[in-house]
């Protein structure tokens, strides 16, 4: 018998094993990483995060944190260059400005940031959202098998060993996207994008294991129809109006920062209806739950 259970253990809490067990605790599956070191990276490497990194980081909710930590050090319009010495010659420039030519293709912005200003933020936020952290411990071997993995770990202060067995169940979702492939829409891409994260999250979220999220995207005479849902179960009818209301958004929330929900719905609603539209919950077919959007567009000439 092991001595703890875990879905998924991560060997090293660094950046890469800290963005896991956050990217995983935002996913609701627990995880155990275990870091050697006694905390957090202590040495300001890496520097320069790209716009995906920092989209990631923005989805985590931790975009506005991360670009005011990055001014402590650095200025948000910096750039890369070699010099002889610091107060000697330009020798050469790299990058000019960090955001020059890529403005308009993400909703958030590159960054410079060092590492060992960056892990506590994902650490914190990580633990935030269910993952264990345990430092000052090391992975010492590790047999898998066609169930799991089990792995031996010692306390590097008290020199005892321990064993956990990871076995993570995928709960195996299908995808499926329904969407003429040269159809375009005009809406706002901050907003919409934030739309999608929200309904996507929820759908993958509620979700039966083995289930199906569904995302169609058509346009008729009425205008466009953006539909996201699963075949989980349906949205009981006097809830439907509700869930898109503030009172029941920050109901939701509080329950998020115990249970990792967060929906967002509020939000949407906003959105939806500054372009026009409007948004509602509905069944379909075998989908329980299908938020549909509806914007009405001008007849074509
Ligand atoms: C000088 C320098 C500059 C860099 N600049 C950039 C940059 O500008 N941009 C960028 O994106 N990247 C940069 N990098 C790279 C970046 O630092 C690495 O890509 C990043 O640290 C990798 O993260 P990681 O979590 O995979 O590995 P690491 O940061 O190496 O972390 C691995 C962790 O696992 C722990 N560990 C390993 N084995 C075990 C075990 N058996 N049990 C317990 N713990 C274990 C280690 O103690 C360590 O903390 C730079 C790196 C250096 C050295």
């Amino acid at each position: 018998m092991p001595d703890e259970e875990i879905p998924v253990l991560i060997i090293g809490g660094s950046l890469v094993g800290l963005t896991t067990a956050m990217l995983l605790g935002h996913h609701g599956v627990r995880s155990l990483s275990v870091e050697r070191h006694a905390g957090t990276a202590i040495h300001p490497r890496a520097g320069h995060f790209q716009l995906r990194t920092m989209e990631t980081i923005r989805q985590m909710g931790l975009e506005d944190r991360v670009r005011t930590k990055s001014l402590e050090t650095y200025s948000a319009t910096g750039g890369i260059i070699a010099v002889e010495s610091l107060a000697g010659r330009e020798l050469a420039t790299y990058v000019k400005e960090l955001n020059e030519g890529v403005e308009g293709f993400s909703p958030t912005v590159r960054v410079f940031i060092n590492q060992d200003a960056l892990e506590p933020i994902l650490r914190e936020r990580a633990i935030e959202l269910g993952a264990t952290v345990r430092n000052r411990a090391e992975v010492v071997a590790i047999e898998q098998d066609d169930d799991g993995a089990t792995a031996t770990i010692r306390d590097l202060d008290s020199g005892a060993e321990s064993s956990v067995r990871a076995h993570y169940e995928g709960r195996q979702l299908r995808f499926e996207l329904s969407c003429e492939p040269d159809l375009t829409v005009h809406l706002d891409p901050d907003l919409f994008w934030r739309v999608f994260e929200n309904l996507l999250d929820n759908a993958a979220r509620f979700a039966p294991r083995r289930g199906r999220c569904a995302v169609s995207v058509r346009r008729d005479e009425a205008g466009l129809e953006i539909a996201v849902g699963n075949d989980g179960p349906p949205v009981p009818a006097p809830e439907r109006e509700r869930i898109f209301g503030r009172f029941y958004q920050v109901e939701a929330r509080r329950a998020a920062a115990r249970a990792n929900r967060g929906l967002g719905l509020y939000f949407c609603k906003l959105a939806v209806e500054a372009h026009g539209g409007s948004i509602g919950v509905e069944e379909r077919g075998d989908l329980g739950t299908v938020f549909v959007i509806r914007i009405p567009e001008p007849a074509g000439p």
